[in-house]
């Protein structure tokens, strides 16, 4: 049973390494995020066991049953779905980085509800990159702007970009995608306020997380090829 989702997640950090390999990257330049929502705390702890150490949830709900369920477990929680104001207290609490952040008025809450429990929150602007009306995201000419927002609030820390592009069936697609928010990452560096280091790019999933390696990504946020596929 635990041995599917060890061999799984082998085979992934072994593409991972030689991806990075590939373009001339060190493996540990970019971390795994295994993404397990609708996946119980089970299949989270095999994961855990099999050397995973930065889990991506959607919801949460889920996110605070399973993380309760999990404790003690060293894990890292990252949050990766779309954040609710009134669930950003919740989202304080558990998250060591929050990926999806797209407005002031949410990293005003976050930045409330962290300074309650006296935490640096770290968060990443969310860009829709390919300007999706359904998709969650600032406008790629929003982004610098926001980020300067953010930085100034005590209790948050912005640590860079993340996007979710388009579904493509041939993940070389979306590559300029990916290109576009490493390339946007870059000048609101280069024009950074203080305190924002901007080092993250959390971009790639089971389909096309190679090509994001290829283009920068950091942080790659990885399902379906560990835990299967979801019902
Ligand atoms: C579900 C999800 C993932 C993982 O997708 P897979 O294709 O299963 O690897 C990554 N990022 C976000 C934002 C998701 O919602």
């Amino acid at each position: 049973m635990s041995e599917p989702i060890a061999l799984r997640l082998e085979a992934v950090a072994g593409r991972i390494r030689a991806a990075a390999a590939a373009c001339g990257r060190h493996a540990d330049s970019v971390r795994l995020v295994a993404v397990a929502k609708t996946f119980p705390p089970e299949a989270v702890r095999m994961a855990a066991a099999a050397g995973a150490q930065d889990i991506g949830e959607n919801y949460i709900q889920e996110a605070r049953d399973k993380y309760a369920a999990l404790q003690p477990l060293p894990l890292r929680w990252h949050f990766i779905g779309r954040l609710q104001t009134n669930k950003a207290r919740t989202a304080v609490r558990i998250f060591e980085l929050i990926h999806t952040v797209d407005s002031v008025k949410l990293g005003r809450e976050l930045d409330r509800c962290a300074g309650r429990i006296a935490k640096l929150q770290k968060v990443l602007v969310q860009v829709n990159v390919a300007g999706e009306a359904a998709k969650s995201g600032v406008a790629p000419e929003q982004a610098p702007a926001l980020v300067r927002e953010l930085s100034r609030f005590e209790h948050i820390a912005v640590k860079g970009l993340m996007t979710l592009p388009p579904f493509f069936d041939d993940p070389q697609r979306v590559r300029p995608i990916f290109a576009a928010l490493r390339q946007l990452s870059e000048r609101i560096r280069e024009a950074a306020p203080a305190g924002v280091e901007m080092q993250e790019l959390s971009m790639g999933m089971t389909g096309d997380f190679e090509a994001a390696i290829a283009e920068g990504a950091t942080l790659v946020r990885i399902g379906t090829a560990i835990f299967g596929e979801r019902a």
